[in-house]
């Protein structure tokens, strides 16, 4: 556990009592101060009061008498569309509002670190799609190469509940907007910004506000290293802001299809090469081609930006490739799950937006393509471009209909309603050469609790049905 510093004596109200709010309690105390929990669900409150933690509702009148600060869950709005009562609460009564992150931040570093040869590292992982791999994927490089990591934010432990750092660890966060939206402290060693497109535009009032968001870890936390995405304008304004020049290569920026060989330090993919240049000449080319853990150009790009930090932290461009190849990937993310008589069948469940479902359509091809849930806001025009990759779709939710009919008439449909008969259709259709692709473009909560639930239904109707 990393103690919070600079709290002692404080009561601190903490609002969510999911796991990253328990966790912030338990630091809160470890630090010397008294947290007061809360949560809107009961589960949450008894876990808190079983540990011994006082319970006390923020928004009740007093509620937040002798607090000084308020700590937040990232699943609790804080301003938009509007924010929770216990939130309006504090702003009303002026008491500052901050979550885990900020707390990690200003309590990581301590004294001890004089004894260290290398100070440990944080290395900070935000954009649209991507974060996730491309964090599991830099803590797999790291480890590949012998260095002491952990993996925490959305993926791994909370931040709060990691080890200390030993001499020349590094800590790979992966952090959402709403996390880096509200962060008083946010200062990385090197942060990494993949991509950005819609979603969650509803908590940030709109693409704006959204990029503004995750643009925060680079404008406040003034990195040592920023590495950007630059294949949309956001990604491009944020490295020529950072930098000084175009040889500045204290950015490094990435693309996937573009070749960057400009004076500073790029990293791209194409044609499934990725390529290191710097000061405008090639230093390494590593063949993604034939690494199973990470299919498609979407991650391809990943990949770059995995590399572009390992390079920074000094690993060699072998050391990253070997440590490629034997990445496995993550569940729901473009994940194989069975190969029989020449068909793939890959469950990428979490690409619950139509940006991220359009990655995995151009990462395959002769796709038999299971698709529909809970639609987003934007419609799917954003597919159209891609059906061409795809033999039929086969779609499932509660509103498969309207979504068959959103996806206009560049591709044969058929509507299935469940996962069930989606995959039943699939196999029985699929020819060898084919990839049965779970992508559906959508939230799952329509027909499951999670994407994950999501995933693992597909994966057990596909041994169900091929009778595995
Ligand atoms: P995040 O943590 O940002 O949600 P994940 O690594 O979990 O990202 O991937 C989420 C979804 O987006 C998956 O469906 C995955 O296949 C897809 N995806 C992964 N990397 C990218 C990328 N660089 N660009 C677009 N989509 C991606």
């Amino acid at each position: 556990m990393i103690p919070v510093r600079g709290i002692e004596g404080q009561t601190i109200a903490v609002l969510g009592l999911g796991r990253s709010g328990l966790t912030a309690a338990r630091a809160i105390q470890a630090g010397g101060a008294t947290p007061i929990c809360w949560d809107d669900g009961v589960a949450g409150r008894d876990r808190a009061e079983a540990e011994g933690f006082e319970v006390r509702d923020p928004a009740r009148s007093g509620g937040l008498d002798g607090v000084s600060l308020l700590i937040t869950s990232p699943g609790i709005p804080h301003l938009y569309p509007a924010p929770h009562k216990a939130i309006a609460a504090a702003l009303e009564a002026g008491v500052p509002v901050d979550n885990d992150i900020g707390l990690f931040f200003r309590s990581f570093a301590t004294g001890d670190w004089d004894q260290f040869d290398v100070s440990p590292k944080v290395v900070t992982v935000t954009g649209s799609n991507g974060k996730s791999t491309t964090s599991a994927l830099i803590a797999h490089l790291l480890e590949v190469a012998g260095r002491s990591v952990q993996l925490a934010g959305n993926i791994g432990r909370g931040v709060l509940d990691i080890d200390p750092p030993e001499d020349g660890g590094v800590v790979v966060l992966e952090l959402s907007s709403y996390q880096t939206e509200l962060a008083r402290a946010l200062t990385p060693d090197i942060a990494v910004f993949t991509n950005l497109s819609p979603d969650h535009l509803d908590r940030h009032a709109g693409y704006g506000g959204y990029f503004a968001a995750k643009r925060r870890l680079f404008a406040e936390g003034g990195p040592d290293r920023a590495i950007v995405g630059v294949d949309e304008p956001e990604g491009q304004f944020l490295a020529g802001q950072l930098s000084e020049g175009a040889a500045d290569d204290r950015v490094i920026r990435v693309s996937t299809g573009r070749k960057l060989a400009g004076p500073g330090w790029n990293i791209f993919a194409r044609k499934g090469f990725l390529s290191e240049y710097r000061k405008g000449r090639q230093v390494a080319s590593i063949d993604l081609r034939e690494v199973r853990g990470l299919p498609g150009a979407h991650n391809h790009q990943n990949a770059c930006a995995a590399y572009a930090v390992v390079r920074t932290l000094g690993i060699a461009p072998r050391v990253a490739e070997a440590g490629m190849h034997s990445f496995a990937g993550l569940p729901h993310r473009s994940q194989v799950v069975a190969e029989v008589d020449g068909v793939r069948y890959v469950n990428d469940s979490k690409a619950t937006n139509v940006d991220s479902a359009a990655k995995a359509l151009q990462a395959f091809d002769r796709i038999r393509w299971i698709c529909g849930g809970l639609e987003k806001q934007g419609g799917l025009e954003g597919l159209w471009p891609h059906l061409g990759n795809v033999a039929k779709a086969y779609v499932i939710g509660r509103e498969a209909e309207h979504f068959a009919l959103g996806l206009g008439d560049g591709a044969e449909t058929e509507v299935c309603g469940t996962m069930e008969r989606a995959v039943e259709r699939a196999v029985a259709e699929a020819h060898p050469g084919d990839t049965v692709l779970l992508a559906p473009a959508a939230a799952s909560f329509d027909q499951y609790d999670s994407f994950e639930r999501r995933g693992e239904d597909f994966a057990a109707q596909v041994t169900r049905s091929l009778k595995l």
